[in-house]
């Protein structure tokens, strides 16, 4: 195989076939970094207008981190995986204060910012200022397993297909030869039916030749996602219904919700949630009756989430700063989990009265 024709091909492919995207027009580190963290976990479809709407609200690095993390989570809301979000605002924090506003190239110091892993040094590195460094995510492993022909993902054999990518760069420009390899995992090299005969590397690429690319790499198996059953309150005061925030060293944290959590083994329902509130908010309550359930799948786990309507008791629960009373008109100025949004748009088609 000739290292420097396959560089060539690639980058040639690249130039010919990448999608007009937002996000891949740019040089700006601050922009390819927000990118490359909202692509994390998620589709190209689904963080393309995220993206827009994010750099319109914040046009550089430091205008995110002046913010305060319900306004940046607010326009994260709905994206998923919120930790991404709130690694982000600290690590822009760290940006302006250790490193006056300047992103650092190297390796070192841009690893150890809040939030960001092996596959994102790589990229935004390479991409915005030319270092040689591998990107690796899903795509491009699946790419290279296939191009090298190797099945099984060992520590070593991934170190085989990390030096075969350094030895694509070559002297071409590593970003575009890690954002061609991206393109090809997403475009062409997918997991069912791969587009060997539209693909620039199906020449020399062992998987193809071999007829098989499906089996490559082999699929780790992996086990079901546990359900839980889970029950939550609407308690009202006059017109208003109580909120809390989860904490930011928790799954979601940083967004609203009403208070509630799981049911426990041989629990019933009404008794499950009178003890959750009583150990969240130190009361009672008053369960008026359902409001509604919903189904939620989250990446790990799934959730039947009961909803119940229910009165506080002569103002019992202690108003605190990770608290509030919020009229059903105020919802959209706090940033809730999706589950809590399908309650809302069960509500706000049926009735919210109890
Ligand atoms: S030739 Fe097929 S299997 Fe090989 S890299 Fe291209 S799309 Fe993937």
């Amino acid at each position: 195989m000739q290292i420097n024709s396959v560089s060539n091909i690639l980058l040639r492919w690249y130039d010919n076939n990448k999608r007009d995207l937002p996000i891949r027009l740019t040089k700006d580190p601050y922009k390819i970094w927000i990118s490359e963290i909202m692509l994390q976990q998620t589709q190209m479809k689904t963080a393309i207008p995220y993206y827009i709407r994010w750099i319109d609200k914040f046009p550089t690095l430091e205008s995110v981190a002046k913010s305060k993390s319900d306004r940046i989570l607010k326009l994260w809301e709905g994206l998923g995986y919120y930790r991404r979000c709130l690694n982000f605002h600290k690590a822009s924090k760290i940006v302006i204060d250790k490193y006056d506003g300047r992103i650092p190239s190297d390796y070192e110091s841009f690893k150890a910012l809040p939030g960001v892993g092996e596959y994102t040094v790589g990229a935004v590195l390479s991409i915005a200022f030319g270092v040689a460094l591998p990107a690796i995510d899903g795509n491009v492993n699946r790419v290279m397993s296939r191009f090298n022909g190797i099945k099984n993902l060992t520590k070593r054999n991934k170190d085989i297909l990390y030096n075969c990518i350094v030895s694509l760069f070559n002297k071409s420009d590593p970003g575009d030869i890690n954002q061609a390899l991206m393109e090809i995992g997403a475009l062409l090299c997918v997991p069912k039916n791969p587009l060997c005969n539209k693909c620039p590397l199906s020449n020399n690429c062992k998987a193809f030749k071999n007829g098989n690319p499906e089996l490559y790499p082999t699929k780790i198996k992996r086990l079901p996602k546990p359900h839980f059953t889970v029950v939550t309150a609407i308690i009202w005061r006059k017109e208003k219904f109580y909120i809390q925030k989860r904490s930011q060293k928790k799954m979601l944290g940083g967004l609203w919700e009403f208070p509630g959590g799981k049911v426990e083994k041989g629990e019933n329902l009404k008794n499950a949630l009178i003890r959750e509130i009583e150990e969240e908010c130190h009361f009672t309550p008053d369960i008026i009756k359902k409001a509604t359930s919903i189904v939620h799948a989250y990446s790990h786990f799934s959730i039947t989430m009961h909803c119940y309507h229910c009165r506080e008791k002569e103002k019992k629960i202690l108003d605190q700063s990770s608290s509030n009373w919020i009229t059903v008109n105020e919802i959209s100025k706090y940033s809730f989990p999706k589950a809590n949004h399908k309650i809302f748009n069960f509500m706000n088609k049926n009735d919210w009265n109890i």
